[in-house]
C-alpha cells in the first residue's frame, strides 16, 4: 500500500484519482512544518504547493520517501540537491499554470496603466476621479519580458493583440525560435531590455544566479517613469531598491504578487505596500479553477505513472 501525504490545498481531484487506485491518501493541507517532519516518517510520496518547506531537516526524517511532486512551478521551496542524494524523485506540473499566470500579468500592466485600483478605491469611498485619473495605452509602449519560457511566451502571445513593441529577453539563445514565431524582438542582452521598456515584467525562475537579479544597479538601468511587473518569484527583485527606486521616482509604479517573505512581513515590504503607487496582490497568479483543477490532476497522474499503478 502506498501511503501519501497532501500537505497543502489541492483541487478535490486529486484526491479522487489517488483514492480509485488504492493510494492511502493523508490530505493534511494545513499542517505545520512541526507536524509533517513527524508525519512524513513513514509516507511514499508527497504531493504539495507552495506553502509547504520541503527543508533538508524534513527530508532527512523521511526515510520512505520515494517522490515528491510539485503541483505548479517553482521548486525554490524543495532542498533539490538533498532530495537528489536521497534518491528522491521530484517532478512539477509546469505547464499547467502558464495561461493564468500571463493572464494576471495583463491584468497587472492595465491596472498600472490605468490606475483602475484608484478608481476602483475612489468610487467605493463616494469620489468622482474623472480629471485625475488619466492612463496611458498599452499600444503605444515597449514592453520587455524578462524570461520567455512557458509564462513569458504566453505574455507575448496576449500582448501581440495590443499592438505594443515586445521585446523579449532570456539567457537560452534558443528561445529566439519562439520569439520568431510570434514575429517579436528576441535579445539575450539584459541592459537592452532594460533601457528601451517602459514596462517590464519578469517571468525568470528564482535559483541561486537569480536572487536579487533586478538590484539598485539594475533597476536604476530602465527608463525615468518606466513600471515594473513582478508574478515570478519575490526573492528575484531587491525590495528595497525598488521602494528606493519608486520613492527618487525613478519607478513610476510596480505591481507585485510575489514577495520575499509570504505573506509580506519585513518594513521594506510593509511600505511598498502603502505606497499607492504599488499594486500587489497576494500570490495568486495560479489561483484559477482551470489551474488548479489541472494542477491536481496532472499530480495524480504522476504519482500514479510513478508507481506503475
Ligand atoms: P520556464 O522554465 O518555462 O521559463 C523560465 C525562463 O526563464 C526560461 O526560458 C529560462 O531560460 C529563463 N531564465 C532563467 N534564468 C534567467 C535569467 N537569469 N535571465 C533571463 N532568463 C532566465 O518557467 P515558467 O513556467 O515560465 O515560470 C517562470 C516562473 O514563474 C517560475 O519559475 C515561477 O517562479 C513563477 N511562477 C509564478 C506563479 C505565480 O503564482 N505568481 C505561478 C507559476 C509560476
Amino acid at each position: 500500500m502506498i501511503d501519501l501525504i497532501i500537505s497543502d490545498h489541492i483541487n478535490e481531484k486529486c484526491i479522487e484519482i489517488l483514492k480509485k487506485k488504492g493510494i492511502n491518501v493523508h490530505y493534511l493541507p494545513e499542517i505545520t512544518q512541526d507536524e509533517l517532519k513527524k508525519s512524513i516518517v513513514d509516507k511514499h510520496a508527497i504531493i504539495l504547493r507552495g506553502r509547504t518547506k520541503l527543508n533538508r531537516e524534513i527530508l532527512e526524517n523521511a526515510k520512505h520517501l520515494r517522490l515528491i511532486v510539485r503541483a505548479g512551478v517553482g521548486l525554490d521551496n524543495i532542498d533539490l540537491n538533498f532530495a537528489k542524494e536521497r534518491g528522491i524523485e521530484v517532478r512539477n506540473t509546469p505547464a499547467a499554470p502558464s495561461k493564468a499566470v500571463a493572464e494576471l500579468t495583463i491584468a497587472l500592466i492595465i491596472s498600472l496603466l490605468r490606475e483602475l485600483y484608484k478608481a476602483y478605491d475612489s468610487m467605493k469611498k463616494s469620489k468622482w476621479l474623472k480629471k485625475e485619473l488619466i492612463g496611458s495605452e498599452i499600444s503605444s509602449k515597449t514592453i520587455g519580458i524578462f524570461g520567455f519560457g512557458r509564462i513569458g511566451y504566453e505574455v507575448a502571445k496576449r500582448l501581440k493583440n495590443f499592438g505594443c513593441r515586445i521585446i523579449a529577453y532570456d539567457i537560452d539563445p534558443t528561445r529566439q525560435t519562439f520569439a520568431n514565431e510570434l514575429r517579436i524582438e528576441f535579445t539575450t542582452n539584459m541592459d537592452y531590455v532594460l533601457k528601451q521598456s517602459d514596462i517590464i515584467t519578469i517571468h525568470i525562475p528564482l535559483i541561486e544566479s537569480t536572487k536579487n537579479l533586478f538590484s539598485y544597479e539594475t533597476l536604476i538601468k530602465m527608463k525615468r517613469g518606466s513600471y515594473i511587473v513582478n508574478v515570478s518569484r519575490g526573492e528575484v527583485l531587491d525590495e528595497g531598491a525598488l521602494l528606493k527606486l519608486i520613492k527618487e521616482g525613478h519607478i513610476k509604479g510596480a505591481a507585485l504578487d510575489v514577495f520575499s517573505n509570504e505573506p509580506p512581513n519585513s518594513e521594506i515590504e510593509k511600505e511598498l505596500l502603502r505606497d499607492d503607487r504599488v499594486i500587489a496582490t497576494p500570490h495568486i497568479g495560479a489561483q484559477t479553477v482551470e489551474t488548479m483543477e489541472a494542477e491536481a490532476i496532472e499530480a495524480a497522474e504522476i504519482v500514479i505513472r510513478f508507481f506503475n499503478l
